[in-house]
């Protein structure tokens, strides 16, 4: 049923891609990712100068050529104080000399970053999200992807990143046909129980670290395997990367409802302005107010979009069809988040890390019940690096 709702829709999709000429590259990235502009940034900016969040910052400083400051600056000056998060920003592939001015005007108060995805050049973008959070710890959560899943080496990845201090996995593609660049990435999962991602998501369980999914289409052997692994691993936190980019809110709340572990990361810029979305924002608020302690917003760092500022809008405009309703808004907004990252406890690796530094009278810190966001914290006041001792 889901599956059939999935692919009827699959192919209005197409047959709008049909009419629209110009925008057809763009449109067919499918439930995207900006991972082509990190993996290719010369083909992105060739092919459309504003398909790329980083072309257009690069090309153009101020990054807003096409939108509304009047109506953005209101937003944010309404809603600037939720502390917008940003759970899915691909900024650490490629140099971005602004992006922090842009979060800052902005009051993007988080940002989960990450940059190249399940492909050899993220080991790499890895370590940029690593030192951007080393930089700001308030601010950045860091993820990872280099890692090969086919390999078992992967558990050993996963395993010494969560030690060290990073906070969840992603993007990862577990399946992608459509996307012209996640479909072809060395690193890909043909589906999400493939490889060694159920061992992967054993491990996120123990560290209580979420991991960030690409799937598309969210429809056949992919869907029937995500809800395979949802039932297997009840502890293990998947959200879905872009839940509504090609997925109708009929699909969003049936899997929702089934799935208690399964998040929702919310790209409000695809549905609210790229053409392919068959839906208005407002057609998602029911399934986010029904389910409002598992959605989070995201930009894809503006992926398809004029700019990742306009994704940033974006956010805002849903947060202000939720507001009749505050505490769904606050929970969208930040909270759903902040609990995700505040239910991680501190690392062994870490905690024996704080065991040799040396405090001030009376300010030694507890270490019973220590988060991880604490102990990272600790450790990077402390000039710790765990990342660089680690590798010797
Ligand atoms: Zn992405």
């Amino acid at each position: 049923m889901r599956s059939g709702t999935v692919e009827s829709e699959m192919n209005g999709m197409t047959n709008r891609i049909g009419g629209m000429v110009l925008a057809a590259s763009l449109l067919l990235v499918a439930g995207c990712d900006n991972d082509n502009n990190a993996a290719i940034p010369a083909a992105a900016e060739s092919a459309t100068p504003t398909s790329s969040a980083a072309a257009t910052e690069s090309a153009e400083p101020t990054g807003i050529a096409e939108t509304s400051m009047t109506e953005l600056e209101a937003l944010v000056e309404k809603y600037g104080d939720l502390g917008l998060t940003d759970v899915h920003n691909h900024d650490a592939s490629g140099f971005q000399w602004n992006r922090t001015a842009k979060w800052e005007r902005n009051r993007v108060a988080r940002v989960v970053l990450f940059g190249d995805v399940s492909e050899p050049s993220a080991v790499r973008t890895d370590k940029a999200a690593w030192s951007a959070y080393r930089k700001d710890p308030e601010r950045i959560v860091p993820y990872f992807s280099g890692f090969d899943l086919h390999d078992e080496s992967s558990l050993d990845v996963v395993r010494d990143n969560l030690e060290k201090g990073y906070f969840g996995l992603g993007e990862i593609v577990a399946a992608s046909t459509n996307s012209p660049v996640a479909s072809k990435v060395a690193w890909k999962g043909f589906d999400p129980m493939d490889g060694y991602l159920p061992r992967i998501y054993e491990l996120c369980a123990e560290y209580k670290a979420p991991i960030l999914l690409h799937i598309d289409p969210l429809a056949g052997t992919p869907l029937i395997k995500l809800e395979e692994a949802l039932d297997a691993y009840p502890d293990t936190i998947i959200i879905v990367g872009h839940i509504n980019a090609y997925n109708s809110p009929d699909l969003v709340e049936a899997l929702m409802k089934k799935h208690p572990n399964l998040y929702g990361d919310f790209f409000a810029g695809f549905t609210d302005l790229n053409p392919a979305s068959e839906y208005a924002l407002s057609d998602y608020v029911p399934v986010i107010k029904k389910f409002s302690d598992r959605f989070l917003l995201s930009t894809d760092s503006g992926y398809g979009l004029p700019s990742e500022e306009a994704a940033i809008e974006s956010m805002y405009r849903m947060l202000d069809l939720l507001s009749d309703d505050p505490s769904v808004m606050k929970r969208v907004a930040r909270d759903n988040y902040d609990a995700i990252l505040r239910a991680q406890p501190a690392t062994k690796t870490q905690l024996e890390a704080i065991k040799k530094l040396t405090f001030p009278e009376g300010g030694q810190p507890d270490l019973t019940h220590m988060s991880k966001l604490d102990a990272g914290t600790i450790l990077i006041d402390a000039k710790v690096d765990l990342s660089e001792s680690a590798e010797g």
